[in-house]
């Protein structure tokens, strides 16, 4: 089962927006681009919500079916370990291997040397595909990575290879994620962290590793854009690299966590997968969440009190909103205006505050990322909150559509 050259993950959290969010890759083909989209749902979003993984097949069933999508689709356990990949067996046919928490743990001294007198042939200079920039490399850098890495991966090919035992290898797309941690990984690392995977014969189509700069949900990328690209443009020719050299499959490519609303990056690395000729997976989730906010406010009546409600109880239980996504958001509390403001806005106002659009000054940051991380609260209202997805569903599905599409996919694709 092969991941096409281009793919974007969608989020569909309360599982009502899978035909908006596809009509945006139908919007792409007609422009004459094609990306196979990817229904993610991390084991996160699944107990903060409350919903099975099965759920999440479902509706990607339905609306592929009811749209005729003629391309390939997936569905990605977002996220998973080994304790938490057992519900996502029969529903998904992506993995991403999320080995975060064991980075820096020690593998045993034995496998660390056998690492490194494997591996230690490539210090010296090293020319890069497609760029030939040329990067100096240390055995103690090596080392260093076998130290801070091995375990990790090693633990990776645990969880793959639970998942192969159940579906059968080849049945079923790998990613191999360590964009939830403190440091960002240098394309020397993410060069031995390939050569573990290999090692741990991991078939990864896609790798996340975390990048230089804050990648906060929601909103667009903090950081030094110069750095990031060299570092981006470093990490494709590593893959390209490290494909040939380690034998992974020929269609790995970089996945982009928290991908959403990175507008600062998207010209940046549109031109590096085309100089680079790779592919790329980007992925997003909660943005299409946030379009379902601001299609609320703007319906007005109930629709528009019952997302102040939702942002009110999200103020009032600001750190267990915030608790689960600490490495991926940045929220000035000082600059979050109080609900009694925002109980007097109209609907336009609140949409303004929410919606990413830097050119308007009524945008707030702050504000957005705190409902981005607050869905909890709108999965609490159950009912009242689905029923008004449903009864505003023109007016939501426009603005998901539109979001994927125009912000996300055109900059990135056309
Ligand atoms: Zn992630």
């Amino acid at each position: 089962m092969n991941l096409p050259k281009y793919s974007m993950g969608v989020g569909d959290r309360f599982f009502h927006e899978a035909e908006a969010q596809l009509t945006a890759f139908f919007k792409l083909k007609e422009a004459g681009v094609e990306a196979a989209p990817v229904w993610n749902k991390s084991n996160r979003e699944h107990e903060i919500i409350g919903t099975n993984p099965d759920s999440v097949r479902l509706k990607a069933d339905e609306a592929v079916n009811k749209l005729n999508w003629p391309g390939a689709y997936f569905v990605d356990a977002d996220h998973i370990g080994l304790n938490t990949v057992d519900k996502f067996l029969t529903s998904s046919d992506f993995y991403t291997l999320d080995v975060a928490d064991f980075i820096g743990n020690a593998a045993s001294e034995a496998d660390v040397k056998t690492f490194v007198e494997k591996y230690k042939k490539y210090a010296g200079k090293l020319v890069l595909p497609v760029s030939n920039k040329e990067i100096n490399i240390t055995e103690e850098q090596i080392e260093e990575a076998a130290k801070k890495y091995l375990y990790a991966i090693q633990e990776a090919g645990k969880i793959y290879r639970h998942i192969e035992a159940k579906k059968g290898a080849g049945n079923f797309v790998t990613e191999v994620s360590s964009d939830e941690t403190e440091t960002p990984q240098t394309p020397v690392e993410l060069l031995f962290i390939l050569a573990a995977i290999a090692e741990e014969k991991i078939p990864a189509q896609t790798i996340a590793p975390k990048f230089t700069g804050r990648f906060n949900k929601g909103i667009d990328y903090v950081g030094n854009l110069a750095q990031f690209e060299s570092e981006f443009n470093d990490d494709l020719a590593v893959i390209k690299f490290a494909i040939k050299e380690f034998g992974l499959p020929e269609n790995l490519k970089l996945s982009i966590h928290s991908g959403s609303d990175k507008f600062s990056i998207y010209p940046i690395m549109k031109k590096a997968i085309r100089l680079f000729d790779a592919g790329i997976h980007l992925k997003t989730a909660g943005t299409t969440w946030l379009e379902e906010a601001a299609g609320l406010a703007l319906s007005g009546g109930t629709a528009l009190e019952l997302i102040k409600e939702i942002y009110a109880n999200a103020y009032d239980r600001y750190d267990e909103m915030c608790k689960p996504y600490l490495t991926v958001i940045d929220i000035d509390t000082n600059r979050l205006p109080s609900p009694a403001e925002v109980s007097t806005w109209d609907g336009v106002k609140f949409a303004n505050a929410l919606r990413h659009n830097q050119a308007n000054p009524e945008y707030n940051i702050n504000l957005r990322q705190l409902i981005h991380v607050g869905y909890k609260v709108a999965a609490e209202k159950g009912e009242t909150f689905t029923n008004e997805l449903v009864v505003n569903r023109a007016k939501i599905s426009e603005l998901v559509t539109e979001n994927i599409f125009e912000n996300h996919m055109k900059p990135l694709f056309l």
